[in-house]
């Protein structure tokens, strides 16, 4: 789930191991530790918390060796503690391992070793693996990696360090990310490319069920029988500065500036001649007319991009789609066949849930779209296409130009159908497409300083609440999701979305006394549905932060305060929204102290069920 970074070149490995966790830092994590390699004896450093602590513990006494592992934990298996903290090594040292991702047979493993003597420490699943593979060693590294590969059940990342192999590191995969970076005299194995970045541009990315085997010159491949395979490394022409601050305070302020940007590339670059260009995505309108419905499939503000892309598909396409949680797709013995399309959407194409929902569709034969920010990860090489986003590297836990681009992605989706489907006049597909091709400005202007002061005055103003709703109707119900998730994941204030005409089915009986809720307020067809809602809220004595387009602006003379978003096409407001939202989730989080870029309990990329 969180940090592998491993390295073997000719350097003091200890530094480049915790810089390396540092640059890891972002995916969330509660322990960290590195084992090194020092005149044939494996040490080890481990310590809880932030790896400044574990930088403190190896100030002036790091190991001096040029080989090594380290990792950040985030706790599935036994609470953070140093024990439990990896790298974990076999019972006689000899091997040391950092393990992302969970071993569902452990429990099973570890009582056979127990009753082969083995002695465990931690209460991990992830020690299992150094035990086992002292267990299985036959001399050959390789060959008993394609024993242990057919004894885990699960998911994981493995990078193992060794005595017998002074100079090499190994390291296997199943359903967790894992890349070989190929250095000048030094090669890395990491789970996340940032945190190589610095060092290298060129990646080698592992497959399920793949062996890797690295010195400081050489990196081979093996498939799971142990047979040596091919692989090319891809180059990564990504700025080492995307994982910098770059002089703002946070990671999510950087990333919500970056938005502008990360529009452009994801739509805009997509739109030639006012028409859109889907990549090497090609429907034809028959396959599109055979379709009984199209299934968006993700977790958390994924699965909310997808809400609002079902808003505007259906409105455009007239083709029923579905929005299912991932995690509940996988088990829901879902009706998909050869006539659903199933858009995946990721932001580090790594989501477990996500995985194993796009291999299902595939499984039932739905043809599968994916929808990612990161190049050539999981889902984006597993789906039969792929859309990326483009947004750029994403290090803040709470997503934002992951989402927005996103949405902004199925909106170009939505557009292309109808077109084909001719469900959309040719006047209207020319209107949406010089907005969409409009939208990273519209962005930009949604970033000026009237709107972040007013963000800011209305977080400090609202920043003590314990509950705070959000309403909206149509698209901007589907918008209000994704505010109050984010809200609440990095200000820790409890926060719900409901549709604004739901409030009085049940959710009213929540509003007293000075209660906020931010009523969304961008669409012009419902302007006085939503009036009627704010009405009911203020009968109550309750607070009403507007969020209003323009034309809707006249609702201000019955709220308590209001940010209007950029004028913009009714349909695309949930971009507009989303940033207006963001800086005030952001603000809200700051005036609290929280821990903006690392919300407590969350991990970046969820890549265990
Ligand atoms: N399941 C392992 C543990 O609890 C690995 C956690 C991780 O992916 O960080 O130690």
């Amino acid at each position: 789930m969180c940090g592998i970074i491993g390295y073997v070149g000719k350097e003091q490995a200890s530094p480049i191991l915790i810089d390396g966790l540092k640059k890891l830092e972002y995916r969330g994590y509660d322990s960290s530790g590195i084992a090194v390699l020092d005149n044939g004896v494996i040490s080890t450093v481990k310590s809880v918390g932030k790896i400044a602590a574990l930088e403190a513990k190896t100030a002036g006494k790091a190991p001096s060796g040029t080989i090594g592992i380290g990792h950040t934990r985030w706790a599935t298996h036994g609470k953070p503690s140093e024990i439990n903290s990896h790298p974990h090594s076999s019972h006689d040292g000899r091997f040391a391992i950092v393990h992302n991702g969970i071993i569902e047979n452990y429990a099973e493993i570890k009582a056979e070793l127990t009753g082969l003597g083995y002695t465990f420490k931690s209460e991990t699943d992830s020690e299992t693996i150094a035990h086992l593979i002292q267990h299985l060693y036959c001399g050959d590294m390789v060959k008993t990696l394609t024993m242990l590969i057919k004894r885990l059940k699960g998911a994981y990342a493995v990078a193992i360090l060794g005595t017998d192999s002074p100079n090499t590191l190994y390291a296997i995969r199943k359903d967790n990310p894992l890349i070989v970076g190929i250095g000048n005299n030094e090669n890395f194995i990491t789970s996340d490319i940032t945190a190589a970045l610095s060092r290298t541009h060129d990646f080698v990315r592992l497959n399920d069920g793949e062996i890797a085997m690295v010195s400081a010159d050489e990196a081979k491949f093996f498939n799971s029988d142990g047979r040596p395979i091919k692989k090319t490394p891809a180059h990564y022409d990504i700025d080492a500065r995307a994982a910098e601050k770059d002089g703002y305070d946070h990671f999510m302020l950087k990333e919500i500036y970056e938005q502008p940007h990360a529009i452009d590339m994801a739509v805009r670059t997509r739109i030639k001649n006012k028409l859109v260009h889907l990549d090497n995505v090609k429907f034809d309108k028959a396959y599109l007319e055979g379709l009984t419905k199209i299934d968006i499939v993700g977790c958390g503000s994924a699965y909310h991009a997808g809400i609002v892309g079902k808003t505007f598909i259906e409105k455009l396409c007239r083709i029923p789609v579905d929005c299912i949680l991932a995690s509940e797709y996988i088990y829901s013995d879902p009706i998909v066949d050869e006539r659903t399309l199933t858009v995946v959407i990721s932001q580090s194409g790594e989501t477990a849930d996500t995985v194993a929902a796009l291999r299902l569709a595939k499984k039932l034969g739905s043809r599968t779209l994916a929808i990612v920010n990161v190049v050539n990860s999981t889902i984006a090489v597993d789906a039969d296409d792929v859309l990326y986003t483009y947004a750029g590297p994403e290090i803040a836990v709470a997503t934002t130009k992951g989402y927005t681009t996103q949405v902004g992605v199925l909106y170009l989706i939505g557009l292309e159908m109808a077109r084909i489907l001719g469900t959309v006049t040719e006047k209207r597909y020319a209107e949406i497409a010089g907005r969409l091709e409009q939208l990273h400005d519209k962005v930009a202007e949604t970033l000026n300083n009237t709107t972040v002061n007013l963000a800011k005055k209305y977080a400090d103003k609202y920043a003590d609440k314990h509950c705070i709703f959000f309403i909206g109707r149509g698209a901007d119900y589907a918008a209000s999701l994704e505010a109050a998730l984010k809200l609440k994941e990095i200000s820790y204030i409890h926060a719900e979305s409901y549709a604004a005409g739901e409030l009085k089915h049940g959710t009213i009986s929540l509003i007293e006394k000075s209660t906020l809720t931010i009523a969304l307020t961008t669409q012009s067809a419902l302007y006085h549905k939503m009036e009627s809602n704010i009405k009911a809220v203020k009968a109550r004595e309750g607070d009403v932060l507007a969020v209003a387009s323009r034309t809707n602006s006249k609702i201000n003379y019955c709220v308590d305060g209001m940010i209007t978003i950029p004028e913009c096409d009714d349909d695309l407001s949930p971009v507009l929204t989303a940033v207006v939202l963001q800086l005030f989730a952001y603000y809200v989080a700051k005036k609290r102290g929280c821990d903006i870029d690392k919300p407590r309990n969350l991990a970046k990329s969820v890549t265990v069920e």
